[in-house]
């Protein structure tokens, strides 16, 4: 068997069909793969115990053609070049695909921060902070929340960039707590817009929401928030999964008792009171209607594609399908609304977090989710309109619409000198 494709590989084996599609000629698809700036750091971490450790840190920024570079940071141990670089292009264009003026971004350190204190994790986030404070900024570069950080880590990073500054800048990082410049919804937003992405995909096949099956891999910041507002809307959650393991209940399980058990600090989901434990593997070969992988890039692959019962997979992680399996998949007829669209939420929110920091103005909580609301379904219909006019996955017309975007902002724009 071949080995599995990167991240990296699948987002340019995206890129490509895109540009094919598009009709681009080779300049363009350099232009368009080509990273504009990589940025690799050293960050020096004294531990508590008083040992020091160099860590590898990363911030690529793939294009600035529509505007400031937008993405998250993650801190994962597994975390290098090539997977930020993929990152970064998904968020170039998932921002174009919804209609934001930013370019894409991503950043990364490769730690566990769960082996790590809450000392030793400030630390290690005002040093990457200062690493890299030379290319963010509100104007330049705004990192986020991603696997491995939350708004605690971007707090910090406001802090540092402020100090460093000798003012406080809110608008240098979004995905902040509602206390120094955050957005209410936030939070929540990548999770909401998984619910909004998956109702819209159900209502166009006529399936009613209320009753249907879901399975969530992955039951972190974004996994466990959508079972949860899917839920809430009626669907029935059967199955739930972390890094420890799943839980399965056909009759449905109780989502919000799974929250608190697990913010209450349990290690993971599995051994919760009434549930059966199942595998990972088991829980993305179950027959739902709804799948939302939720945790990382590449777990379905084409090893177990051809195994997926789901009707709908709904991508809530960045790049969770692979390209050979996106094939397998559409041979058997399952519809996959893809990242860029499904969990686009979060940037979307992100946009309006940092639209509110600049403008020094705040808006309500129903006022973000209303406009969230709005963005992603006409988004929808963008992508499953021209996905229908050109007979493409739902995935191709989306990498379409953002690449097309972003070439129509590189054409305008023309090339310098
Ligand atoms: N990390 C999130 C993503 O992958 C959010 C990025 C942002 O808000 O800038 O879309």
């Amino acid at each position: 068997m071949a080995a599995r494709m990167s991240a990296w590989e699948s987002a340019q084996h995206q890129l490509a069909e895109a540009v094919r599609q598009l009709g681009l000629d080779d300049g363009f698809h350099d232009l368009l793969r080509t990273p504009r700036r990589e940025v690799a750091v050293a960050v020096p971490l004294r531990h508590d115990d008083g040992h020091v450790e160099v860590l590898k840190g990363y911030r690529v920024q793939h294009n600035l053609t529509r505007g400031p570079a937008k993405g998250g940071v993650r801190f994962h141990p597994a975390t290098d070049l090539d997977e930020v670089r993929a990152l970064a292009m998904w968020m170039t264009w998932k921002c174009a695909l919804i209609g934001v003026p930013y370019g894409g971004a991503k950043g990364g350190v490769a730690v566990d921060p769960k082996a790590l204190s809450r000392n030793e994790l400030e630390r290690v986030t005002r040093r990457y902070c200062s690493e890299i404070l030379p290319i963010i900024g509100p104007e330049k570069d705004i990192p986020a929340p991603d696997v491995g950080t939350d708004e605690q880590t971007m707090a910090w990073m406001m802090d540092t960039y402020s100090i460093h500054s000798g003012y406080t800048v809110t608008g240098v990082v979004t995905g902040k707590p509602v206390s120094v410049g955050g957005s209410e919804g936030r939070g929540g937003a990548t999770s909401r817009g998984v619910m909004f992405a998956a109702f819209s995909a159900l209502r166009e096949a006529g399936v009613d929401p209320r009753g249907a099956t879901v399975a969530v891999q992955g039951f972190g910041k974004v996994g466990g928030l959508a079972a949860q507002f899917l839920h809430d809307a009626g669907c029935t959650v059967v199955a739930v999964s972390d890094v420890g393991g799943g839980v399965y209940d056909g009759g449905g399980l109780d989502t919000a008792g799974l929250l608190r058990h697990v913010r209450a600090g349990a290690p993971t989901v599995v051994g919760y009171p009434g549930t059966d434990t199942i595998t990972n593997t088991e829980l993305l070969e179950l027959d739902v209607d709804i799948l939302v992988p939720a945790a990382m890039e590449g777990v379905i692959h084409d090893g177990n594609a051809s195994k997926v019962r789901a009707r709908f997979i709904v991508e809530g992680a960045n790049g969770p399908t692979t390209p050979d399996a996106d094939e397998i998949l559409a041979e058997n007829g399952t519809v996959v609304i893809p990242d860029v669209l499904a969990n686009s939420g979060g940037v979307a929110v992100s946009y309006f977090e940092w639209v509110q920091d600049l403008q020094a103005y705040f808006w309500t909580e129903d006022e973000v989710n209303d406009r969230l609301k709005a963005l992603m379904e006409r988004a929808y219909g963008q992508v499953s309109a021209l996905s229908a006019e050109r007979k493409v996955s739902l995935r191709t017309a989306a990498q379409m619409i953002g690449v097309g975007r972003v070439a129509e902002a590189h054409r305008t724009r023309g090339l310098y000198p």
